[in-house]
C-alpha cells in the first residue's frame, strides 16, 4: 500500500478551510471534500454580498477565508461534490463521487473530519407528517433558492436557531405566525449579560426583525400535537394548563444541535494504533461559527505536532474556550422548561422515522427486563434505517432511561461503523478491481 502524501480533510466548512489552509501552510498537500457542491459549509454556503442570511462579520469571516484558501492553491486539491464514505483498519479512505455515484480511494497520511453538526428534533405526535421540516432544513432550502416558503409557518422546539430562522423567513417576504420555544430565554437576563457582545448584538438584530414584523414568540411552550387537515396541517400548542390550536402550512422544527459523527472514525493521535484522525469544528463539540475556524487551525496545530515530534504540542487556544463558555451560558439561557416526558406521548407517536417505529413499540419492546441498546436496535429496529440513528438514537435512548431508568450512550445503539453514507456494492465492487479509481478523484473541481 502506497501512502499519499496528502492530509485528507473531510467537510469544506470553516472547520475544514481552516484546517486545510493551516496544514497547507506547514508544507503539506492537502485533500479538501466535500459532499456538497460548494464549499462554506453550514453558515457559509451560498454566502453573497446580498444575502439575509449572512451578517457583515460572518461575510468579512468567509472572505477572509475565501482568499486564503486561494493563497494555498497550489497546495490544496478540493473535491467539490465528493462525500467520504469510511475509513476502514488500513487507512484506506473510501469517497464517493455524488453525481456519478462511484468509489474511489485514498491512503493519506492523516485525517481530519470536519462533518459539522447535524439537528436534534424531539418526536412530538404527527412529526412525521410530510410538511413538517427541520428548521436548519428550511433555513438551508431558503439559502438555495433565495425565497421563503408560501403559507402559513410555525417554528417550534428549542434555541437561538429558530430565531435566526424566522428573521430569514421575514426578511424573504413570510413572516413566522408563530415561534414556540419550549425554554424562557428572556428571563435569565444576566446571564445575557455574560454573553460576548458579537452574540448580543446577533440576537438584537434577530429580535428587532421579529418585532418590526410582530412575530409572536411564545416562551415556556411546546407543540402538544400535530395532524393533518385538508391541505394543510393543525398544531395544538401547549402554554402551562392552556392550549390553543393553529392551520398552518408548514412547521418547522428544531432542539439544537449535536456532533454528525455516525459512521465517522475515531481520534486517533497515536501512530503506533495506525492512521492519525483528528475532528474539527461543529462535529467535535458543537461551539458554533464563530469557533469552527479556530476549532479547524487547532485540529491541524494538533496534528502537525504528532507528524513532526519536535513541535510542542498546542494549548486550547483562549478564544475557542471563550466561545466554549458563551455556548454553554447560551444553553443556560436557553434551558427548555416545558416540553411532555417521550413516554408520555400516544403509542402512534413515530420515534424512528426511517423504519416507522413508534412510541407504543418502544414501551412493547421495554417490557422485557434489562433490554440493551444492541436489543433495542436489533429486535425493535430503532436506528436500523437508512439515516442509521443519526436522527432517532437520542429519542429512543432518551425514551429508554424515562421508562427504566437505564442511561446508554448512542453509540451502543448506533454502533461506530462505516460507511458514514450510503455506497452500492457494485461501485466498491468496481473500487477492488479498478486501480484506476483513485485517478477519479483528481478530476474534480478545484475551484472554491
Ligand atoms: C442546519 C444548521 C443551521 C445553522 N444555522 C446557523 C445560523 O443561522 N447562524 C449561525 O451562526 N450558525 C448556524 N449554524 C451553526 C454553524 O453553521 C456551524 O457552527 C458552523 O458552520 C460549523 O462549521 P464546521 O466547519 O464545523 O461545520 P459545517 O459548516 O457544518 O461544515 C461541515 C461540512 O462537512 C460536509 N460533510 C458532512 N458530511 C460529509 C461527508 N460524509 N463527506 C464529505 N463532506 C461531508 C458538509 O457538506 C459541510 O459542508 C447552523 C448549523 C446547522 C447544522
Amino acid at each position: 500500500m502506497t501512502i499519499d502524501k496528502d492530509v485528507l480533510i473531510v467537510g469544506g466548512g470553516p472547520a475544514g478551510i481552516a484546517a486545510a489552509c493551516r496544514v497547507a501552510e506547514a508544507g503539506y498537500t492537502v485533500r479538501l471534500c466535500d459532499a456538497a457542491p460548494s464549499l462554506g459549509g453550514a453558515i457559509f454556503r451560498g454566502a453573497g454580498d446580498a444575502s439575509p442570511f449572512i451578517s457583515t462579520e460572518y461575510l468579512s469571516t468567509w472572505r477572509a477565508m475565501e482568499a486564503e484558501l486561494k493563497a494555498h492553491a497550489a497546495s490544496i486539491r478540493v473535491m467539490k461534490s465528493t462525500s467520504f464514505v469510511g475509513l476502514d483498519s488500513t487507512g484506506v479512505a473510501v469517497l464517493k463521487n455524488c453525481s456519478n455515484r462511484e468509489a474511489m480511494q485514498l491512503s493519506p497520511r492523516a485525517v481530519i473530519i470536519a462533518t459539522g453538526a447535524i439537528e436534534n428534533i424531539r418526536p412530538v405526535p404527527g412529526w412525521h407528517l410530510p410538511k413538517v421540516v427541520t428548521a436548519g432544513g428550511l433555513q438551508v432550502n431558503m439559502k438555495a433558492c433565495s425565497t421563503a416558503p408560501d403559507g402559513d409557518i410555525i417554528i417550534a422546539g428549542n434555541g437561538p436557531l429558530l430565531l435566526a430562522v424566522a428573521a430569514q423567513l421575514a426578511k424573504l417576504g413570510n413572516p413566522p405566525i408563530a415561534i414556540v420555544e419550549s425554554g424562557r430565554p428572556m428571563l435569565p437576563r444576566l446571564q445575557v449579560l455574560g454573553l460576548p457582545l458579537a452574540y448580543v448584538r446577533e440576537a438584537l438584530s434577530y429580535y428587532r426583525t421579529l418585532k418590526k414584523f410582530r412575530v409572536p414568540w411564545i416562551q415556556g411552550a411546546f407543540i402538544e400535537r400535530i395532524s393533518e387537515r385538508d391541505d394543510g396541517l393543525s398544531v395544538t400548542i401547549r402554554k402551562g394548563i392552556r392550549t390553543n390550536t393553529h392551520d398552518v402550512d408548514i412547521v418547522a422544527l428544531h432542539n439544537g444541535l449535536q456532533s454528525s459523527r455516525t459512521g465517522m472514525p475515531v481520534e486517533n493521535i497515536d501512530l503506533r494504533k495506525g492512521i492519525i484522525v483528528l475532528h474539527a469544528g461543529d462535529c467535535c463539540e458543537p461551539l458554533g461559527a464563530r469557533a469552527a475556524p479556530a476549532s479547524g487551525r487547532h485540529a491541524a496545530d494538533r496534528l502537525l505536532a504528532v507528524l513532526r515530534p519536535s513541535a510542542a504540542p498546542p494549548v486550547i487556544p483562549l478564544h475557542l474556550r471563550r466561545q466554549a463558555l458563551a455556548q454553554a451560558r447560551l444553553k443556560t439561557i436557553f434551558k427548555p422548561v416545558s416540553h411532555l416526558p417521550l413516554h408520555s406521548m400516544s403509542d402512534d407517536t413515530v420515534i424512528c422515522r426511517c423504519e416507522q417505529k413508534t412510541v407504543g413499540d418502544l414501551r412493547e419492546l421495554l417490557l422485557g427486563p434489562g433490554t440493551s441498546a444492541k436489543e433495542i436496535k436489533l429486535n425493535g429496529r430503532f436506528g436500523m434505517g437508512r439515516c442509521q440513528g443519526r436522527f432517532c438514537a437520542r429519542s429512543t435512548l432518551d425514551m429508554a432511561k424515562e421508562l427504566t431508568g437505564e442511561s446508554h450512550t448512542t453509540e451502543s445503539l448506533t454502533g461506530n461503523r462505516w460507511p458514514a453514507s450510503p455506497i452500492s456494492i457494485g461501485a466498491l465492487a468496481r473500487l477492488a478491481t479498478d486501480s484506476s479509481s483513485t485517478n477519479a478523484a483528481d478530476s474534480e473541481s478545484q475551484d472554491t
